[in-house]
């Protein structure tokens, strides 16, 4: 019998479209099999956004509230100090995340804003959190640059299928992501890289955005698939709502194509409802941003996600990498809290 959770790298379009044609509950089941095999199915890894920069970015993606293209009433703001970044990264330490994203909205970092992000590398991974970047594209030099200060992961996504992909950006190509991500590779970094669904797109682009992310030299760490949020003033606010049961498909099948990738539900947790995120963590999915933001659009309440963790009997994943385990604490010690207060409603 072939091995269903081998990690393989030559999926074909045809054996893709078998995935997402299963049956559901087929698929379902085949993709929380192959979960077992990699991971505690019980436990979700939980990870902070912050906007290190926001706005004014010059890229042209349509789904983006931060491009500089569209009005949406944004506000700008320029790189975050370093220090602020900081205080930022340990309250998202006290408030349990184990790692800890920085995002700024540009083409590519410019020079003169490198040493600052250098800096707040150094300094968040100081805290014992892991680091994560996302700040358009990079060359080897920067790639090199920002491993050494001790990044841990880059997220660049690939949005989209190579075919559809000029819909939706115009001011950098398919290939551009693609090397970035060999550069983020070369220089010894882990890769979050992901897509958007619900753009516009065919079941023919799912399977060839999973396939190109499948079929890289080696998987992506994490896999972010976000559901779009449409947000007014940007050129897909009017997109035709994505049928939930195609996202939950689309994680499920993420999930056996890299069996050992961490599958995130990223953008759009917002508009999914408890149980449809609780059968998306069925499908395979066990990563979440974790706070009020991600990025500039709403994010769950911590406060809902601690009552959906405890009425799943989900716990946050432990850390490998350190001893310190402060964040784990803190948030059993939430669990534990909103334990006490469902009691107390109870009596
Ligand atoms: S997705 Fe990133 S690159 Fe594209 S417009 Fe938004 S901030 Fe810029």
């Amino acid at each position: 019998m072939q091995d269903t959770a081998a990690i393989r790298h030559d999926w074909t379009e045809d054996e893709v479209r078998a995935l997402f044609e299963l049956p559901f509950n087929d698929l379902l089941f085949r993709a929380q099999t192959v979960h077992r095999q990699h991971f505690d199915p019980n436990e979700v890894q939980v990870s902070t956004l912050l906007s290190i920069k926001t706005g004014a970015c010059p890229e042209d993606c349509k789904y983006c509230p931060q491009s500089g293209h569209y009005n949406t009433g944004l506000e700008k703001e320029r790189l975050m100090q370093v220090e602020k970044v900081l205080e930022k990264a340990r309250a998202a330490k006290a408030s349990g995340s184990t790692r800890f994203c920085m995002g700024a909205a540009w083409k590519h970092p410019a020079e003169k804003d490198m040493p600052y992000v250098i800096e707040m590398v150094k300094g968040v991974k100081a805290l014992g959190l892991e680091t994560c970047m996302t700040l358009g594209m990079l060359d080897q030099d920067k790639a090199g640059r920002l491993a050494e200060a001790g990044l841990d992961y880059y997220n660049h996504n690939l949005d989209t299928s190579p075919e559809f992909y000029d819909k939706i950006i115009t001011t950098r190509s398919y290939q551009d992501r693609l090397d970035t991500l060999h550069h983020v590779r070369e220089s010894g970094m882990k890769i979050c890289s992901g897509g958007i669904l619900g753009m516009g797109e065919t079941a023919t682009d799912r399977i060839g955005l999973l396939r190109q992310l499948a079929n890289l030299p080696q998987h992506p760490e994490s896999v972010p698939i976000n559901m779009l949020v449409k947000v007014k003033g940007t050129p897909l606010e009017n997109a035709e709502d994505l049928d939930r049961f195609d996202f939950i498909r689309t994680i499920a099948v993420a999930r056996i194509m890299m069996p050992a990738s961490h599958v995130r539900l990223s953008a759009g947790r917002e508009q999914m409802s408890d149980e449809m995120q609780a059968m998306t963590f069925f499908a395979g999915a066990n990563s979440i941003f974790y706070g009020e933001c991600l990025l500039t659009t709403p994010n769950p309440e911590t406060h809902r996600d601690l009552q959906l963790f405890r009425r799943l009997g989900i716990n946050p994943e432990q850390r490998i990498s350190d001893a310190d385990d402060t964040q784990e604490q803190a948030i059993m010690r939430d669990l534990q809290a909103e334990q006490d207060s469902a009691r107390f409603y109870e009596a």
